[in-house]
Order: C-alpha cells, then structure tokens, then sequence
C-alpha cells in the first residue's frame, strides 16, 4: 500500500479542510499528490468559467469601490446582466460601514502544530473596542440555508481564526468571540444576508474541532474514498476514481448546497477512517 503525508509547512484553509470532510480521497489528489483536474466541474465549461470570472469581476469592483474608487468609473466594468445587477444591488445596500476601520482582502493565519491555518477575508470590518464584522460577498444564484451556512467550515474557520489572530488587527489586544459576527452578503437577494454572531462557547467548540481536524488529517496515511457518491458528482477527479467522467449540470451547480454537499461539523470530531 502507498503511505502518503502531508508536505511539511502545508497551510490548511476551509477550502481544504472541506475538501477532506466531503472526501479524503479528494484531499489527497488534490493536496498531496497535486494532481490536475483531468475532468470539468460542470458543463457546460464555458459557462461555468463565466460565473467564475464575473464573480471575481465582482469581488475586485468591491475592494476597488471599499478603497475609494468612484462609483462611476466602476460601474463601466459592470458589463454583463448578472455583474449589473450584483453591482446596482451592491450599491442599493447600506452596509454597517461608517465609524469602522476596514481591511479589505486581507490574509490571516495561525500555526497550528507543525501546520498553519490561513484564511483570506473579503473584508473585516472593525469598530475599536465594540465590534468586528466579517463580509463575504457570494453570488450564488440560490441563498443557501442559514443552517446551512453557518455549519459551513468557512463560517467557523473565519470567526475561529479572527479570534486567535485579531490582535494584529485591534492594538495587540484580542477580540472576544462576543464582539465578532459573520455576514454573508448575497449579491442575488440583496436584503436577505445570512448574519452569524459568535460566542466563546461556540469558538472553544470550533477551535477545538478545527485543530482536531488539522491533527487527524496530518497523522493519515491512507484516504479513502467517500462512500457518499453523491459527493463525486460534482468533483473532477471523478475518473481517477473509476466514478464516471462526466460533469454535473451547470442547473445544478447554481445551487451551492448540492454542489458542496450537506455539512454537520458536529460530526467532524467523531470520523474515523
Ligand atoms: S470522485 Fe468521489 S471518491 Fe473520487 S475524489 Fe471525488 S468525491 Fe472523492
């Protein structure tokens, strides 16, 4: 049998972690073994490039906006239906933003053993001493749950990680879970965010998950495939798992919770493989 582990320094980020609670098989390829993705998300690609493109078309007109672009100029780059209406709902929006110190796209990570756990915020948003609101934008086409959400492994790794890593952000003092809420804005239902407050029940029971998690995935050396193959319609190392070689729908792959597959975090702790 072929023993695999971790490259030394690796950084974990929700992206990986959700990789390996759906299917440690697919960590592996794509986090060990590095392999490309020999078969398309969805079909068709060229549509399913487009929505990737014009999302990150529309997380750049942000940032650029947040730092004081003007409104006019930016709205020249709002070139296609759906960018037009992400950026016209984007602007009809009053964010809680006046009186706060922003830090746009910025990077934060923690060491966690010999590992890191790294996580990239669209924005943190800081009122000294009173509050922290962590923004992402997602342009889903349909909202998720709310349940859904915030047992997503981003909501937890984002809240987790700002508090153990705020201080740099907060002069050298920590913030407390309690000051801390996550809010998903969704470009496509504008009035309807997903906000998520925090406490320090909820972040001993994620830091302490999270760091398991780390720990049990860098102590493995066999990752096996998922025994959900609901998961595998959607993940493009599908033939390299003789489970078929054919994408998902693009129809579907609107939908965020069937392209990623239904999460209980709370059952992470408990896999055993
Ligand atoms: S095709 Fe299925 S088993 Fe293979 S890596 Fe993807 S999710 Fe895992």
């Amino acid at each position: 049998m072929e023993y695999l582990s971790l490259p030394s320094g690796f950084s974990f980020s929700q992206s990986s972690l959700q990789d390996y609670y759906e299917c440690p098989r697919r960590f592996q390829l794509r986090y060990i073994q590095r392999l490309q993705w020999p078969a398309v998300d969805t079909e068709p690609v060229q549509e399913n490039e487009r929505r990737q493109q014009e999302g990150q078309a529309f997380h750049l007109m942000i940032q650029q906006r947040l730092i004081g672009l003007p409104v006019e100029k930016l709205g020249q780059n709002a070139n296609t239906p759906d960018l037009s209406r992400w950026w016209g709902n984007f602007l009809e929006t009053k964010l809680e933003l006046p009186g706060y110190n922003q830090h746009i796209e910025i990077t934060l990570v923690a060491p966690v053993g010999n590992y890191r756990l790294l996580a990239k915020y669209d924005l943190v948003s800081i009122k000294s001493h009173e509050r922290v609101l962590i923004y992402d934008w997602k342009t889903y086409h349909k909202r998720p749950r709310d349940e859904w959400m915030i047992a997503h492994l981003q909501t937890r790794v984002y809240r987790a990680l700002l508090v153990q890593t705020g201080a740099c952000l907060n002069s050298g003092s920590l913030f407390l879970p309690e000051q801390i809420t996550m809010v998903y804005w969704y470009a496509n239902f504008p009035s309807e965010p997903a906000v998520f407050p925090y406490n320090t029940a909820q972040f001993n029971n994620d830091w302490e998950a999270l760091t398991g998690l780390i720990n049990e995935i860098s102590n493995h050396r066999h990752f096996p495939m998922t025994e959900d193959e609901k998961k595998c319609t959607y993940c493009p190392y599908r033939s390299y798992c003789n489970r078929g070689c054919t994408a998902g729908t693009q129809t579907n792959y609107a939908d965020p919770e069937s392209f990623l597959g239904e999460i209980t975090f709370e059952q992470i702790p408990e896999l055993e493989f």
